[in-house]
């Protein structure tokens, strides 16, 4: 590029070599001076205008003589003030050019490096990862060595982030990030993928002892519980992990393989999976899941499974809890654990749950018309519970089926209230004002603050099954169980205990005043074809000792 001094210089003399405006103005005026000022000595000196008076005046006058130097003035002040501003709007000119140039480049900059970091830790987003990757492999490629990549996934973030909002899960991924980014050498890459996914590349790889060793340096790094605002949360991670060449060539297909590892262990519990062929085995079945899902609502291979729920006040059954199965064709009878988390992160859920519920209304009806009252609850999703169209799709559904609002209860987590308390607020009110009854499922596992409890329109709390079923056994979750009960009681709610597995467990959680006992004990949840042959015949709790007793 030419240096700045000489487009300067050579825009100076390029103007210099013009006549510039102010120039022939001046000149102009000064010849026009000239012959004025003659013509008037002439008619001064002779009393007439002539040619020969006008040469007359310009020899003998010196007056003129000076006037006839304007003109050349004129020409160089002109040239000259005009060269000198060229010279400062060039000078102008290139400054602001340079200092654009600095501009964009910094801008390029910027763009460059928000394409290819995360905006939260600022670490290399997935883009990047998969170039380091590749320029990590043709290296290995060339010096014949192998490298590997991990990718980690934190457990339980989903609950974290929808329990104490998205502002607190944002601050506990960046503490993740720093702890991790001590954890890495310095030619290994950490990147975030988005969501709780970090993906680190490790480069070179010596031995497998290595990556065993990054492993444990990780869970090591991660284990001390994170303090966000008083509360002290866990969080560990599940680890896939993939090697180059081993089992893979290419940068896609590590990245796949980490993907199925990294499942393998949230699906097996386990800290960490190397990634294996007969793990793919599995993918591609959870790949063609959810289209098949969709399918099955359409075709109504759901199907539902209704569990008794027994009142403690009259011993007998007056509600089921719905719980949803999928008749898959080629895995069999499929529980919710396996579809309804995926279902949630595609939306399918919207579509289960108004199925769900069509459904149990439908079956709800069939019983009445034996004259068996049977309230149903059903489990409602956190997206399903905060979507504004959800209540009136309730309401619609019960009075197509002319069933009354009290006999239909829905069940929600703490986690889905605290998600957006406002808004769950608001629905949960319009439900309290149509008459259905609200209870919070998994009563234990989230974070809800009594405070906030107390403001909802809840009419009973379901101790999760975790307390219960080893309540005999340990006595923590024996005190706990107690506590709710009570608490429940303080707060004016009924409470269920789910999971009860034997008979003694019923006797304790009676005689601590729990209001309501589900689980395998009383029956496993039954097809609704199965309930009344029960209810009516081989059950204690059926008919023969509730006849003639509801509760509402
Ligand atoms: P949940 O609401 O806690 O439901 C109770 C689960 O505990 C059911 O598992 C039930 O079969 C099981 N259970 C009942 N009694 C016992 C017992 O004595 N011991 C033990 N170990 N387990 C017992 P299931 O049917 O597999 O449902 C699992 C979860 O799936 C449910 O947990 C609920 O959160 C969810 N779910 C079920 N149906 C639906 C649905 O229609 N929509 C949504 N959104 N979620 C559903
Ligand atoms: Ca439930
Ligand atoms: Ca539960």
């Amino acid at each position: 590029m030419m240096p700045i001094s000489q487009i300067l210089s050579d825009n100076v003399r390029l103007l210099k070599t013009k006549a510039t405006r102010p120039a022939i103005y001046g000149v102009t005026i000064a010849v026009g001076a000239i012959v004025v000022a003659s013509m008037l000595a002439s008619f001064i000196n002779h009393g007439e205008i002539t040619l020969s008076g006008i040469v007359d005046a310009q020899r003998g006058n010196v007056a003129l003589w000076a006037l006839d130097l304007m003109p050349f003035i004129f020409a160089f002040w002109g040239q000259y003030v005009s060269s000198v501003i060229a010279y400062e709007a060039g000078a102008m000119v290139i400054d602001q050019t340079q200092d654009l140039r600095t501009k964009t480049s910094a801008l390029e900059y910027q763009a460059m490096h928000d394409a290819t970091h995360d905006a939260l830790t600022d670490l290399p987003n997935r883009v990047l990862l998969r170039d380091r990757l590749q320029q990590a492999i043709h290296s290995a490629q060339r010096e014949k060595r192998a490298l590997a990549v991990l990718l980690l996934d934190l457990n339980r973030f989903k609950d974290i982030n929808e329990t104490l909002g998205h502002y607190q899960g944002d601050r506990l991924l960046k503490h993740v990030a720093s702890r991790l980014k001590h954890v890495v050498r310095e030619a290994d890459t950490l990147a975030r993928l988005g969501g709780d996914e970090f993906a680190i590349i490790l480069n070179p790889l010596t031995s497998l002892e290595d990556i065993h060793t990054v492993v444990s340096k990780i869970q090591k790094a991660l284990a001390p519980p994170y303090t966000l605002d008083s509360l002290k949360i866990d969080v560990q991670a599940s680890i896939g992990a993939a090697l180059f060449p081993e089992h893979g060539a290419d940068a896609d297909t590590l990245l796949q393989r980490i993907d199925v590892a990294m499942y393998a262990a949230k699906q097996e519990k386990k800290n960490f999976v190397l990634y294996s062929e007969k793990l793919d085995q599995q993918s591609p079945h959870r790949l063609t899941l959810m289209s098949e899902l969709r399918e099955a609502i359409k075709n109504d291979e759901l199907s539902l499974r209704f569990q008794p729920i027994v009142s403690n006040r009259t011993n007998g059954v007056h509600e089921v809890e719905v719980l949803v199965r999928w008749d898959h064709k080629i895995h069999g009878i499929m529980t919710p654990d396996e579809f309804i988390p995926m279902a949630e992160r595609t939306g399918l859920i919207y579509p289960i749950t108004q199925w769900v519920i069509k459904h149990a209304l439908i079956q709800h009806v069939a019983w009445r018309t034996m004259g068996l009252d049977m309230g149903i609850a059903v489990n409602i999703s956190a997206q399903t519970l905060l979507d504004p169209e959800f209540p009136d799709q309730v309401t619609g559904l019960i009075a197509a089926y002319d069933v009354s609002p009290h006999r239909l209860t829905l069940e929600i987590t703490e986690s889905s209230i605290m998600f957006d308390q406002e808004l769950a607020l608001h629905i949960l009110g319009r439900f309290a004002d149509m008459g259905v009854r609200i209870a919070i499922d998994d009563f234990g596992t989230g974070y809800s603050s009594l405070s906030y409890l107390k403001k909802l329109p809840v009419s009973h709390l379901k101790i999760d099954k975790s307390f219960v079923l080893d309540m005999l056994e340990n006595e923590n979750d024996a005190i706990i169980v107690k506590a709710t009960i009570d608490l429940g009681h303080n707060l004016g709610l009924e409470v269920i205990a789910e999971g009860v597995e034997n008979q003694q467990t019923l006797d304790l959680l009676k005689q601590r005043g729990c209001d309501a006992m589900q689980g395998y004990h009383i029956n496993y949840p039954l097809r609704g074809e199965d309930f009344a042959p029960w209810f009516y015949g081989a059950s204690q709790w059926g008919q023969r000792h509730s006849a003639g007793l509801t509760i509402n």
